[in-house]
């Protein structure tokens, strides 16, 4: 089976977190940005991938377009981690990290998808999963509010939709103490910062924080690959550090886990490198006892590429086990209307046809398809 053809299919869905527009790479971000990949093999067959692309959609799109696909095209769509690795070492010059990993992460999820359709079984079963799929233990991710008593808000909202623990993207005490008060003792805060502070803010930041008992603190230090900072900080403070969203392929994800940066590692399909380097992270962090949390506020084919991963990992569903981000927004319209919202208790069912197990709603493509 060779690859056909690559076609990139750039989408963006508008959404609401009732709250501030978001803004990523220094621009409002107003639209949930979708890269579909779609390889098609010269049977007819098609696998879907998905590259990360909040605000730089054009530029992974052009990487896609212009330097992956034609390398890819004629290859054998079956020899994933051969190819995968020919064109990690033919396209280093590029940069390792970031957009050119994150377009051959959409080609990895795609041949996934192809591999898994061939075997006539989902991908997590292909990976070693269970014949029936474990519900996918799920937690709401707000976006950033800035403002505590809509923080308070969501909260609320989100713990009566069933959801068993909550990340906010919040930087400030206050949005933390509201968030901890409206939960009340017990359930697992989370919160994000995406990078904002100093070695020296993080720690004052990590002390004042303590309070609010949080069960991790994510990405607290710029840069985030400084991970013999970020694992002192996780040793002084004494709380659990989360890290990965930023990380590309397992090497990254090695020096971080030894430099004992982390006890979460985060993953993200999408950007890591696809199934194939998040296999390997996920190895790594067993091998050392860190628990994989992935990355995943997105809802593409790379959404169902993470429940299918978290379907095949053996503690999913059990205390100490991986859980899946869902970011905690309205969309006004979804490639996959039956598997991106919590069917009980914040639990997700993972999708049981063949490949990542359903296939985008070709009504949402046209719809929302943007550019050429
Ligand atoms: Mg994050």
């Amino acid at each position: 089976m060779k690859i056909a053809r690559v076609d990139t299919i750039p989408l963006a869905i508008p959404h609401d977190h009732g709250g501030p527009a978001p803004a990523w790479g220094g621009r409002a971000w107003s639209a949930l940005n979708i890269l579909l990949v779609r390889v098609e093999a010269d049977d007819g067959t098609v696998g879907w991938g998905e590259a990360f692309s909040y605000n730089c959609m054009p530029a992974v799109r052009a990487m896609v377009d212009a330097t992956v696909a034609p390398v890819v095209t004629g290859r054998d769509a079956t020899d994933i981690a051969a190819l995968m690795r020919e064109l990690q070492q033919a396209m280093h010059l590029f940069g390792r990290y970031g957009i050119t990993i994150f377009a051959l992460s959409a080609i990895d999820i795609a041949l996934w998808d192809l591999a898994a359709k061939r075997a006539g079984m989902p991908l997590g079963r292909l990976l070693g999963g269970p014949a029936t799929p474990p519900l996918i233990p799920g937690y709401a991710s707000l976006l950033k509010y800035r403002d505590p008593e809509l923080v308070a808000e969501k909260v609320r909202e989100a713990l009566d939709e069933g959801y068993p623990a909550i990340k906010l993207h919040e930087t400030e005490e206050p949005e933390v103490a509201a968030a901890r008060a409206a939960m009340g003792e017990g359930v697992p805060l989370c919160v994000d910062t995406n990078c904002p502070w100093t070695p020296a803010e993080a720690r004052e930041m990590a002390a004042r924080l303590a309070p609010y008992d949080l069960h991790w603190l994510e990405e607290p230090i710029f840069p985030p690959e400084d991970f013999d900072t970020l694992a002192h900080l996780q040793h002084e403070s004494g709380i659990d550090l989360a890290c990965g969203e930023n990380a590309c392929t397992a090497f990254e994800f090695r020096n971080m886990l030894d430099a004992g940066a982390v006890r979460y590692a985060q993953p993200s399909v999408t950007k890591v490198g696809g199934v194939t380097e998040f296999r390997k992270v996920e190895a790594l962090a067993e091998a050392r006892g860190v628990t994989v949390m992935p990355h995943s506020p997105y809802f593409g084919p790379g959404w169902l590429a993470t429940l299918q991963l978290l379907a095949a990992m053996p503690l999913t569903g059990r205390p100490g086990g991986s859980w899946t981000e869902r970011f905690y927004t309205r969309l006004e319209a979804t490639l996959y209307p039956d598997f991106v919202s919590p069917v009980e208790g914040g639990r997700f069912r993972v999708p049981t046809g063949p490949g990542l197990g359903a296939e985008p709603d070709p009504d949402v493509i046209r719809d929302y398809r943007v550019g050429d």
